[in-house]
């Protein structure tokens, strides 16, 4: 049967070889096993459920809570030439009907449905109408009160499934679950000696970094003019935020759109819509947005504070770079953050139980926040893996920063906390080894401990930052519950007898280079418009048809048949057929053009008699830029084209502005460009004279432009 599931893997989809865990799934429910599985993001859940699917008698039945999500798998299958369709509140009356009966009448090999939509009487309706092999539930973990996403729908739905008499066969799967979420998952659903598989958490694709003490709309703004052709998400905590960082973007002359629990629902729904389509690269959101998303380019995902849980932060991150290519998740952590997430929790509706465990869970977050481990080991582990390699390319992983014996600090520290007995919570820690003068501190007597203002000269914050690194390092733990107090661990105990020193690295915090610029080929980039506009016309987003990688598969390879189109991973028959004669088309006519194509940068230069104008296949600016390129200066050029110096500078920062390479040390001499960047800062970047004024009168304007230009902010 496993042959059969294989053979389906390349022929409907077009890969060669499962991912890890995907033939155990398939095979343990192909031989009729319950199934609980646990695979990251982007590890390939669907395909699990799809292909028995497509093997199995009858309608598999999927449940799913995302409508946007649901709509893409339909949309995606119908295009691998699978019959599905799907039942949830975004259908008219009357399209609920006849997917209802086209169901009934067994016309689908999978049916979508919206857990809300499963009440007793449609699912005992849709059990006798209809054969179901197979249940299965997506984003499972939603059943469990323990993890972070609880949904009642969802609790409702495993009671009408454990109830059944005749029962299918049922798998959950999830991303995100703690052993104790996936036990309480696996009882919530009734599982029957369900087949359980963890394939490991870690995501090789991705590079988790923590940045602290930056500014941030600096950054962000760096961050994402190294990054021109990429598309991503920034999640920031408030309503409020979302609109400034958005606000700032467009100021910044970036496409971005914005999304949060205040706006309407067509507004929200058409800036979703914008980012999946790429119509905007940036998408600035509360965590309103996120579970629908599965735009498999996003290549960044930044966090503009630091989220409440472990889980939210690797759901939330976990959405750059499904498609498997490299792919950026940077948290902007700044110790308020903490404060802020304490205050939400301890204003939240849930009860106490609830509320110990989401506090208990900050604290690991914040542990996350200030660890110095690879920071893919210290997630995966919080998932219960143990023995993961460290990643090698995380924050962490790439910081060579001299570590600092900071032994005799972190004995001070230690020895005061252990002297506290774990009945003060860190503050009182913190205020103790200041030597504070605090009515509560005198009242207990604390300033009779020996370590009593031990660090006299520190500022209290900085003594507040140190017990808590101390904490995510391990050597001091904070307790659950609403008022949670920190004691010493058992690894304290070397370092206060002297036999382990302690070193910590005093950070720069350097931001990671860009991941190399997918900027395509030229074919890359025609494929790629010819996929927007196949997939307009079709009134899909463009990742419904081919990823990018498919993409760039096809132009490094460039197919020139059926058949070798095949060959490449991610191309199913039913695409093959149905978009392979426009794909060899755009190949051909590229390659065709392509051979007769002036190359700007490597064409002789002309001989000055022509250099007066552009032709056809050689536009005027681009001819300025040629000579720029050459070593002439702006003031030669305009002599030799008899043209105005503003003029040519016009030329080449517009052919830089197309993308055309060019020198920037040409145009921003030495030293200038920190200097401009603050000043466009300072002024803003809607007017030239302003910052013009702000700067040293050697900075010219042809240098700002060169600035505003390489950095994508007009
Ligand atoms: P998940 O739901 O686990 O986040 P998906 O099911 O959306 O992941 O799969 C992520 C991407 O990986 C999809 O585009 C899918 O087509 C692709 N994929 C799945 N299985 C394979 C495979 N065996 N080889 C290559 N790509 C795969």
């Amino acid at each position: 049967m496993l042959e059969q599931a294989r053979a389906l893997l390349k022929r409907v989809y077009g890969y060669d070889a499962f991912r890890p865990g995907q033939a155990d799934i398939i095979s343990g429910l192909l031989e009729g096993r319950d199934t609980l599985a646990i695979l990251p993001t982007g590890g390939g859940k669907s395909v699990c459920y799809q292909i028995p699917a497509l093997i199995l008698e009858g309608t598999t039945i999927v449940v799913s809570p995302l409508i946007s999500l649901m709509k893409d798998q339909v949309d995606a299958l119908n295009r691998l030439g699978i019959p599905a369709a799907f039942l949830n509140s975004s259908l008219g009356a009357a399209e609920y009907r006849t997917v209802l009966r086209s169901a009934a009448q067994g016309e689908y090999k999978l049916l979508y449905i919206a857990p809300e939509r499963l009440d007793a009487p449609m699912f005992s309706s849709l059990m006798e109408q209809m054969s179901i092999p197979l249940i299965a539930i997506d984003e499972a973990h939603c059943v469990s009160q323990w993890g972070h996403d609880f949904r009642p729908s969802y609790r409702q739905l495993a009671g009408w499934i454990s109830r059944l008499t005749d029962r299918p066969l049922v798998a959950g799967f999830t991303a995100t679950a703690t052993r104790e979420v996936a036990r309480d998952i696996s009882e919530m659903l009734a599982l029957r000696s369900p087949n359980v598989f963890v394939t490991g958490f870690a995501r090789s694709n991705l590079a988790l970094s923590v940045v602290t003490g930056v500014d941030k709309r600096r950054f962000l703004r760096d961050f994402l003019a190294e990054r021109p052709d990429q598309s991503g998400i920034i999640y920031a905590a408030t309503r409020k935020e979302v609109e400034q960082v958005c606000d700032e973007l467009h100021r910044q002359g970036i496409a971005a759109a914005k999304y949060h629990g205040g706006l309407a629902d067509d507004e929200r729904m058409s800036a979703q819509e914008r980012f999946r389509f790429d119509e905007v690269r940036v998408m600035v959101a509360t965590n309103a947005f996120g579970m629908g998303i599965d735009k498999p380019n996003v290549r960044f995902v930044i966090h503009w504070q630091m989220p409440g849980d472990i889980e939210s932060y690797y759901q939330e991150a976990g959405r750059a770079g499904r498609d498997g290519d490299d792919s950026e998740c940077v948290l902007l952590f700044s110790p308020q953050d903490v404060q802020v997430q304490r205050f939400l929790i301890e204003q939240g509706q849930a009860d106490e139980d609830r509320r110990a465990v989401q506090m208990s869970k900050l604290y690991t977050m914040m542990n996350y926040s200030r660890t110095e481990r690879c920071l893919q080991q210290y997630i995966v582990e919080y998932f219960g893996e143990a023995d993961v390699p460290a990643c090698g390319r995380c924050s962490s992983c790439l910081d060579d920063t001299e570590a600092t014996d900071m032994t005799a600090d972190a004995q001070k520290a230690l020895s005061c906390a252990g002297r506290m007995k774990g009945r003060f919570g860190l503050t009182m820690v913190a205020k103790v080894l200041k030597g504070s003068k605090d009515k509560r501190i005198l009242e207990m007597g604390l300033d009779r401990l020996t370590t009593y203002g031990l660090f006299r000269d520190w500022a209290e914050k900085e003594i507040t930052e140190w017990l808590y690194w101390l904490v995510a390092e391990g050597y001091m733990r904070v307790s659950d519950g609403a008022y949670p107090t920190v004691s010493i661990t058992a690894r304290a105990l070397p370092v206060l007898e002297g036999k382990e020193q302690v070193y910590q690295k005093r950070k720069q915090l350097k931001r990671r280079a860009s991941s190399a610029s997918s900027a395509g080929s030229p074919l890359f980039e025609a494929l790629r418009s010819w996929r927007k506009e196949a997939a307009a016309r079709e009134g899909v987003p463009p990742f419904i048809l081919f990823f990018d990688a498919t993409l760039r598969e096809m132009a490094d390879r460039q197919p020139q048949s059926e058949d070798e189109l095949l060959g490449i991973k991610g191309v199913g028959s039913a695409k093959a057929q149905k978009y392979g004669d426009q794909i060899i088309e755009v190949i051909r006519s590229f390659a065709a053009t392509e051979g007769e194509r002036p190359q700007a940068a490597s064409a002789p230069l002309r001989s000055e008699a022509s250099l007066g104008e552009g032709t056809d296949d050689q536009p005027s600016h681009l001819v300025s830029l040629q000579l720029f390129q050459a070593g002439h200066t702006v003031k030669e050029i305009s002599q030799m084209r008899g043209m105005g110096k503003v003029t040519i500078e016009g030329h080449i920062i517009r052919a830089a502005g197309e993308g055309e390479p060019v020198d920037w040390s040409m145009i921003i001499p030495d030293g200038q460009e920190r200097l401009i960047l603050d000043a466009i800062d300072a002024q803003g970047a809607d007017k030239l004279k302003p910052i013009k004024d702000a700067l040293p009168d050697d900075v010219t304007y042809f240098a700002i432009h060169g600035v505003l230009c390489k950095h994508g902010i007009r």
